[in-house]
């Protein structure tokens, strides 16, 4: 199934405030959560995974000071992927030293409420890893954002996934 984007535009992401900078190539993703609560309320509403969306880019670029959503990407439990900075572009949200080896997909859970990702969450997931692998130069890794840096991202259940292999849902 081709990956289901969601294009800036149709989320409303804000422009970014300054260029991107390029990347030829990564050994791969790394996969994240929001680290906060997100609300199980999404799952059956679309327009809230959006909203989520769209507050996560605020928090980037008026909390932290960055250019945009740090994130190469994000997946939702409607098997949608929101285009962040998408590829060819370094992501912020790795750690500093971090952002050249790996791209940077975020899965619309977190350390409370929605918590356990959703097959769809994981699908769009690997349909982002896959149109990187495509588009973006991606390599063959994939692994957690705890991989080299101190941090729980992204949550026990993304994580025991990742180490899996992070397999289709229905396939392992
Ligand atoms: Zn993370
Ligand atoms: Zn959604």
């Amino acid at each position: 199934m081709a990956i289901d984007l969601v294009l800036r535009r149709d989320w409303n992401a804000r422009p970014p405030h300054g260029d991107y900078t390029q990347l030829d190539s990564t050994k791969g993703v790394k996969v994240h959560y929001t680290g906060g609560r997100v609300d199980p309320g999404i799952v059956s509403d679309h327009d809230g995974c959006a909203a989520l969306v769209r507050s996560i880019q605020a928090d980037h670029m008026d909390g932290n000071g960055w250019i945009d959503i740090a994130y190469t990407y994000v997946a939702c439990p409607h098997r949608k992927v929101f285009e962040g900075r998408g590829p060819h572009r370094l992501p912020a949200a790795n750690g500093a030293g971090l952002n050249t080896g790996h791209y940077a997909v975020l899965g619309l859970v977190g350390n409370a409420g929605l918590v356990q990702p959703t097959d769809e969450i994981l699908h769009a997931i690997l349909d982002a890893v896959e149109h990187l692998r495509d588009k973006g130069g991606a390599g063959k890794e994939i692994k957690g954002h705890r991989d080299g840096y101190d941090t729980d991202c992204p949550g026990e259940p993304l994580y025991a996934w990742v180490r899996r292999g992070a397999p289709r849902p229905g396939t392992a």
